[in-house]
């Protein structure tokens, strides 16, 4: 008797998640034929008009995913509490410029790394963001934003296609059109993902977390990167500036007898003279729990001589925001206990 196959298990359909309308490209805009009168551009709007939403959804594509939960003012500083489908929330911060407005987006809820000085860091990663979900962050901040920096909750390079994919859909001229050399990708520097974005036919602007000069302090403030080689994200962080004919930005974020040593300071000059890159020396911005002390104005002036005497350019910041906690995570973790909102 011929032995009976059996046909293979069939997997468990658990219903696909229906498409986001912010995550569509011109072309799978045009091929879902839009009623006339309809542009691509009219899906980037806070408020979508009427026969938009009606089409979208016919379509069967999720209208707007974010929930606006609070917005805080704080002197030049909004900062806007985003409430996801599934009950996650993340941040967005829209800071005002003397020339237009910064929005500050997040790329994932949480963050893997876990930097010392840090609130997103410390509840670990939860998930990425689609690129549908970091554009809407951009689209809800309001028409008058001229300059994007993903320096919110996450690490953009950990959420690799989704970001560049977000940055494609935000630069389309038949969107937005946002400009690439007004958005600044902000990274603690991942050595493979740097290789690939070396690669990418992008504009933008990057800007490492660097905060070391040997990989033992690295490691202690960047647990989540103890893998990551400091040379080789150095090396490879200059590599994109050379193949970009650009700088690349280093934040070196100064902490009292962690990484302020006149050793440091010759270590960063020896790292970066006659290098196309820039430094920008921050002031750390105090968070609750985090026992980490603030530098002094003089040995930030003493960093930012000696480098200058170098030939290298430098600035020295405060992190933005400070009076409204506008440093990355530490609202989500203050309201949200680092769980989901939905949770509380
Ligand atoms: S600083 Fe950036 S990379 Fe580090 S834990 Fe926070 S979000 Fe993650």
């Amino acid at each position: 008797m011929p032995s009976v196959m059996l046909p293979p298990a069939r997997p468990v359909v658990r219903g696909a998640p229906p498409k986001a309308l912010l995550g569509l490209s011109a072309a799978a805009f045009d091929a879902l034929r839009p009623p006339p009168g309809c542009a691509y551009r009219d899906l980037f709007s806070a408020r979508l008009r009427p026969d938009v939403a009606r089409w979208a959804t016919g379509h069967g594509l999720a209208l707007h995913a974010l929930k606006q939960l609070q917005r805080s003012r704080g002197g030049r500083s909004e900062k806007f509490l985003f409430g996801l489908g599934d009950g996650y929330a993340v941040e967005s911060v829209l800071i005002r410029r003397r020339d237009g407005f910064t929005a500050c987006v997040s790329s994932q809820v949480g963050c893997a790394f876990s930097c010392r000085f840090c609130a997103s860091g410390q509840a670990g990663l939860k998930r990425n963001l689609t690129a549908a979900e970091i554009v809407e962050q951009v689209v809800h901040l309001g028409p008058r934003v001229n300059r994007i920096v993903f320096m919110g909750i996450g690490e953009p390079l950990n959420n690799y296609d989704n970001v560049l994919g977000a940055i494609r859909l935000l630069r389309d001229r038949r969107g937005l059109g946002f400009p690439t050399t007004g958005i600044t990708l902000s990274t603690i520097g991942i050595p493979k993902a740097l290789r690939r974005l070396r690669e990418e036919h992008l504009g933008i602007n990057l800007t490492i977390s660097l905060h070391a000069t040997t990989q033992a302090v690295r490691d202690r403030l960047i647990p989540g990167a103890a893998r990551h080689d400091i040379g080789e994200v150095v090396t490879r962080a200059l590599s994109w500036a050379d193949r970009h004919r650009r700088k690349v930005t280093f934040v070196y974020l100064v902490l009292p007898g962690v990484n302020d040593s006149v050793a440091d300071a010759q270590r960063l000059v020896s790292m970066f003279a006659d290098k196309p890159a820039r430094i920008n020396l921050m002031r750390w911005n105090p968070v609750d729990a985090i026992k980490l002390r603030r530098t002094e104005d003089r040995m930030l002036s003493f960093f930012r001589h000696r480098l200058d005497r170098a030939g290298i350019p430098v600035v020295v910041r405060d992190t933005q925001g400070s009076d409204i906690d506008a440093a990355c995570g530490q609202l989500w973790l203050r309201d949200l206990g680092g769980n989901r909102a939905s949770d509380r």
